[in-house]
């Protein structure tokens, strides 16, 4: 339930509202606008009617439903879009934010280099897989720890701030310890144990659609999320599972303006998992910046042929370097290029 508060509610009108909340068994979440204060009324044993009561206490506007099963991250709540500051750079505020490095983090050259040529292009932010979900035991699983390490190298120097994936518990703390931001992988997008474990971090977080999730589990689990106290979400569409097999994935451009419309949450496109094919990474870029995502997160390699993980679809440096001179040429709304 959502309770609206007149523009000139007073602190104490709205105090009385918070605490009616509570004793009626749910959480209050405040949400103050520049016109006037919502209080989300969440959980799933309240007294509901006695919310619904609540539209005859002074300084209460109307009392509404929240008629969607995701609460914290509708848009019904919380109608102006949310900003994730990761590390100064600011998802969600109306520019176009791209997040561009390696799909796993190889070597310090490897890196440096990439880090370099991404800073040099105008990206905002250096992923890189520590730890890496591969289909097969025998592929490359990421140099873990060290490559942690080779991350923070490459921020330092370079002044980006970092997104790496955390696959399990028991690495949350060590890669919070590294990382800006934290990135919960396709796979992994309804391990709750894991979810309810970072909403107790600060640390943003990166959630991935899974290949067969709905808009609507995906939204579900940024609740979990949201409602363990971690309010820095940031959604990225990576292409879903269909019957075509001519690209890895299918990357679900209305999912992406769907996700706009039902949270307030900001959404980034994957275009390089979405098509798994380097060629339609830059089109598909544009596609997901003309749909409304906030950002995106992109696969660079110095030398995709040699690259141990997802080389068919990573950008060379110089392949990069060109996307963003189109991106900044074709959308007002995206990074300059440097
Ligand atoms: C990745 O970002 O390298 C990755 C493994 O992504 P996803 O979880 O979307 O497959
Ligand atoms: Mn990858």
């Amino acid at each position: 339930m959502i309770v609206n508060m007149s523009s000139i509610a007073t602190e104490e009108e709205i105090r009385h509202v918070i605490e009616r909340i509570k004793e009626c068994g749910y959480q209050a979440h405040v949400i103050h606008g520049s016109e006037r204060t919502v209080i989300g009324a969440v959980g799933s044993n309240g007294r509901r009617a006695e919310i619904e009561a609540l539209r005859a206490a002074p300084g209460v506007e109307e009392v509404i439903q929240i008629t969607h099963p995701f609460k914290l991250v509708s848009r019904q709540l919380r109608q102006r879009g949310t900003i994730v500051d990761v590390g100064g750079v600011k998802i969600g505020g109306g520019d176009l934010v791209v997040i561009a490095g390696p799909c796993s983090v190889e070597s310090g050259e490897q890196l440096m280099a990439t880090a370099r040529a991404v800073k040099a292009a105008g990206g905002n932010m250096l992923r890189g897989g520590a730890y890496k979900p591969r289909t097969s035991p025998y592929d490359f699983q990421g140099l873990g720890v060290e490559a942690l390490h080779l991350l923070r190298d490459a921020s330092a120097e370079t002044g980006l701030p970092i997104v790496t994936e955390v696959m399990s518990e028991v690495d949350v703390e060590i890669v919070a310890e590294y990382a800006d931001m934290l990135q919960v992988g396709a796979r992994n997008m309804q391990n709750f144990s894991l979810l309810r474990k970072l909403a107790t971090f600060e640390r943003p977080i990166l959630l991935k659609r899974g290949p067969s999730a709905t808009v609507k589990e995906w939204l579900l689990a940024a609740e979990y999320l949201l409602a363990g106290g971690n309010a820095n979400v940031v959604l990225c569409e990576r292409g879903i599972k269909t019957f075509e097999t001519a690209t890895r994935n299918t990357l679900d451009l209305s999912a992406i303006a769907l996700a706009k419309e039902l949270s307030h949450l900001p959404v980034l496109a994957d275009p390089s998992h979405g098509t798994g094919l380097r060629s339609l990474v830059p089109p598909m870029s544009k596609a997901a910046a003309a749909v409304g995502a906030d950002g995106l997160i992109i696969e660079v390699h110095p030398c995709p042929e040699r690259a141990l993980s997802d080389g068919p679809q990573s950008l060379d440096l110089a392949g990069f370097a060109e996307l963003m001179k189109g991106l900044g040429k074709e959308y007002p709304r995206a990074v300059k290029a440097a």
